[in-house]
């Protein structure tokens, strides 16, 4: 099924503020919360959809990227730089910078249950190095890292197996104790989080052995990754659902690899373009010549002109990095003839040389007398 456009799911139109966007994403969260909506997959979806609008739209740099390139900036190899865009963020975060952390229950139930419902897990990040190369043709590349993980022992209830979570017999899975106290202005109930199962409502009699009831575990995880080619230093690939596992059933937060490119001996990427600096001799400068010019696809012929002047730069067409959104689409390379300027030369070299400036007048003033003795000798 494709993915409906951000702005639809929130009903609202692009030039929405972002006060539009929040009222809009309140009004819908409200509406399909898991609280107010128990078993309700449908609900649930689209709770999850009207959030995902919302972590994006409600972001100013998310949103430019989403207007610019839509959803596909967010799937694999995204537009984002900078990393850690998402990183962190779990439903808790978001209703809690909406409603001051007063917790679900103030919002959805009013006085009910104030047991918490699903969350979704956190986004984890994983910093990935990789070659030049690697970067410019893709690759792909197993990963290995620590993270918790559903308990298969207990299918994540954290309830040893056999046995269930039970309801709480403080609060009779409320969550809430009431505590009645006397004040100087009478009696006074007070409703504050039950002490024995913390407001869970539930509590686990015999915890699982292997999680010791916390319904995961910790487990090294292993997956490749496909690198995109021309992905470039601090784009993520975002891995849905291999991010910290959710609570009470929610859905997985997801995994940012964030990629970081080991610099090359030769080359210098700048955006999709490659700068690399030419040796030539004086005489090749000079006189011209047919030379090997090094480029990311192997060494490429390049006729350089008599005449060429030091720190010449000469752009070869589409030699530079692939567009990671359109392959097809590629760079250029920049290339700078850095002119050599010998420092050990032979006597011979030295005559020649004199010789040659002799031709225009131009031999240096410190060194006419020694050089026109020499010449003298030389046709004596
Ligand atoms: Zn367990
Ligand atoms: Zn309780």
């Amino acid at each position: 099924m494709a993915k409906r456009d951000y702005y639809e799911v929130l009903g609202v139109n692009k030039g929405a503020t972002d006060a539009d966007i929040k009222k809009a994403y309140r009004k819908l969260a409200k509406k399909y919360h898991p609280d107010a909506n128990p078993d309700n997959k449908e609900a649930e979806a689209k709770f999850k959809e009207a959030t995902e609008a919302y972590e994006v739209l409600s972001d100013e740099k998310k949103r430019q990227t989403y207007d610019q390139f839509g959803h596909s900036a967010f799937e694999g190899a995204g537009g984002f730089s900078g990393g850690g865009g998402f990183s962190g963020m779990d439903m808790g975060d978001i209703f809690e910078s909406f409603f001051g952390g007063g917790g679900f229950s103030d919002i959805f139930g009013g006085g009910g249950s104030r047991r918490r419902g699903p969350s979704r897990g956190a986004d984890l990040q994983y910093n990935l190095t990789i070659d030049f190369e690697e970067a410019v043709f893709g690759c792909t590349k197993e990963i290995s890292f620590q993270a918790d993980d559903k308990c298969d022992n207990c299918n994540g209830s954290g309830a040893k197996p056999g046995t269930h979570p039970q309801t709480c017999p403080t609060c009779n899975g409320t969550g809430q104790e009431r505590v009645m106290k006397q004040t100087m202005f009478g009696a006074m109930t007070t409703v504050t989080e039950c002490r024995t199962c913390h407001g869970e409502g539930k509590i686990i009699k015999e915890p699982c052995p292997v999680c010791n009831g916390r319904g995961k575990v910790r487990k090294t995880k292993t997956i490749t990754v496909d690198i995109p080619k021309g992905i470039n230093e601090g784009q993520s690939i975002r891995k849905a659902g291999m991010g910290a596992p959710g609570e009470k059933g929610g859905p997985n937060g997801d995994l940012l690899i964030a990629i970081s490119i080991r610099p090359h001996k030769t080359f210098v990427r700048q955006n999709n373009d490659i700068y690399v600096e030419v040796p030539i001799s004086i005489v090749q400068a000079t006189l011209g010549d047919e030379i090997k010019i090094p480029t990311i696809d192997g060494e490429e012929t390049y006729t350089v002109k008599p005449g060429t002047q030091p720190e010449t730069v000469v752009t070869l067409k589409n030699k530079g990095v692939f567009n990671v959104r359109n392959p097809r689409i590629r760079g250029d390379e920049i290339v700078k003839f850095k002119v050599v300027v010998p420092n050990k030369i032979s006597d011979r070299q030295k005559d020649l040389l004199m010789q040659f400036a002799s031709e225009d007048g131009s031999v240096p003033t410190g060194k006419k007398e020694g050089f026109f003795d020499k010449v003298k000798k030389h046709f004596d």
